[in-house]
């Protein structure tokens, strides 16, 4: 099960895994962006476990929320308010239960996937973060719906579709942010923002190892 200990140690390894890719993160986006999405990624990791800090959250729920809230205030650019919002919905779908059940946890990954299109209306192959998450939130039911109730499962199942996710980016022309005004030039390129949903979703694993 994950209980807010799991939760407080994925976050601190996603500020680990935003400051050790840092420069992977940057040099992504200086092919097809601006630079700036692994300083803007590690700067509201560090902000979270600045968070943490100071307050203790009681459940996976409020660790979500205080993790959405500080995203959105110190990440900026097009990523602060889409990893804002995908928090905020996990943290919506978990409520305030003390301990978040493989159904659940899938269930957060889908409400975060569908918070990320609400707020940039970007489909599966426009090379966004979108096309982490969607076969993220997808694997993670698949086998939240198959497994035998093992969390580990879950984890897995969506940091390996993330992956692909991310990879799979690689080829596509982007059709929305900043990489979209590159057009076929955009191709070749892995997107940064489906690379950093990969480091995040990957980070959870090795908290429940
Ligand atoms: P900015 O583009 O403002 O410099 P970042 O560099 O921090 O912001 O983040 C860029 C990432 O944000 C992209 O790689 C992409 O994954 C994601 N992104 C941009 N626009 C959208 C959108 N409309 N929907 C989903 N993801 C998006
Ligand atoms: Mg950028």
């Amino acid at each position: 099960m994950l209980d807010v200990n799991w939760t407080i140690k994925w976050l601190t390894l996603c500020a680990q895994a935003m400051a050790e890719n840092r420069l992977y993160l940057i040099e992504l986006d200086r092919a097809i962006g601006d630079s700036d999405h692994g300083e803007n990624m590690d700067r509201g990791f560090q902000a979270v476990l600045e968070k943490l800090a100071e307050v203790r959250p009681e459940t996976p729920g409020a660790a979500l929320k205080l993790t959405a809230m500080t995203l959105m205030s110190k990440v900026g650019g097009a990523a602060g308010p889409l990893y804002g919002t995908a928090f905020l919905r996990a943290s919506t779908a978990v409520g305030d239960a003390a301990e978040v059940d493989p159904a659940a946890w899938a269930k957060a990954l889908v409400a975060a996937r569908d918070g990320i299109v609400a707020r940039g209306k970007a489909e599966s192959g426009d090379k966004t973060m979108v096309d982490a998450w969607t076969p993220a939130a997808e694997a993670g039911q698949a086998a939240a719906a198959h497994g035998a109730g093992n969390v580990l499962e879950v984890l897995v199942a969506a940091a390996e579709a993330a992956e692909a996710g991310a990879i799979a980016t690689d080829p596509l022309v982007a059709r929305k942010g900043r990489a979209s005004y590159l057009g076929e030039r955009s191709a070749g390129h892995r997107d940064p923002g489906a690379a950093s949903s990969a480091l995040i979703l990957r980070a959870a694993v090795e908290a429940a190892a």
